[in-house]
């Protein structure tokens, strides 16, 4: 009753199309969600992201088991949804996201993890934006999961800037270093989760820091794979 009356005193639009979202519906509404296209089987998205780590920084880098949602294009309304959830403060969309991805980890039997880690923003950068895009999607697929989520095992420690637009030389170069252990320990099968994973960089970067510090396992998760155009 009270739901039906909020809805009708404050319609909510979809962030992307800005129609009135139906009841049900949160943020995005559900043919915008079907516009996003998801990789038609669930292992798609993580084998490509896989082969793209493979590819960049060899075996050794390569996480056993990664999951992806969506393809990604930098433009499109993925893009117009990943954009408001990272720049215009729509953060209950990285929950929403989050849950999405954690049913897709969910679907292949692989959910039991001792903890899921967001990759962590600068704190100066996270002044800035105020929250963490990642730990919102995190936040998500632990719901999701049932499993604990950890934040401050990993931070980054040096202000890197922003990735895009690098070479992946350059991108290299800039997360060298660019993490070191945090205040809180790990251990165990951790799984790790980004919004959207380019080259792998930060990924990797973050994952090597992880298994340095204690993680026996380090699994990648993202909700979009930039796929080359
Ligand atoms: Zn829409």
């Amino acid at each position: 009753m009270i739901e039906g009356l909020r809805h009708i005193l404050f319609p909510e639009v979809c962030v992307v199309c800005r129609k009135l979202l139906e009841k049900g519906e949160h943020q995005i509404c559900s043919t915008c969600f079907g516009d996003f296209n998801r990789y038609p089987r669930a292992d798609a998205g993580g084998n490509a992201l896989r082969k793209t780590i493979l590819s960049h920084f060899g075996l050794s880098a390569v996480p056993a088991e990664a999951w992806c949602l969506y393809p990604y294009h930098r433009n499109g309304k993925l893009h117009d949804a990943m954009h408001a959830l990272k720049y215009e403060g729509i953060f209950p969309l990285g929950t929403l996201f989050g849950r999405k991805l954690g049913e897709l980890i969910q679907s292949t039997g692989k959910g039991a993890f001792d903890s899921i880690v967001p990759v962590p923003l600068h704190s100066l950068k996270r002044i800035e934006r105020s929250y963490n895009q990642s730990e919102k999607i995190a936040g998500g697929v632990a719901e999701v999961l049932g499993s604990p989520l950890s934040t401050m095992c990993v931070e980054r420690s040096i202000f890197t800037g922003s990735q895009t637009g690098l070479t992946l030389a350059a991108r290299r170069k800039n997360m060298d270093g660019a993490f070191r252990p945090g205040r809180n320990s790990i251990k165990g099968r951790v799984l790790l989760v980004d919004d959207v994973l380019t080259t792998g960089a930060t990924m990797v970067a973050a994952a090597t820091t992880l298994l340095e510090t204690g993680a026996e396992s380090v699994a990648f998760a993202v909700v979009a794979f930039t796929e080359k155009e």
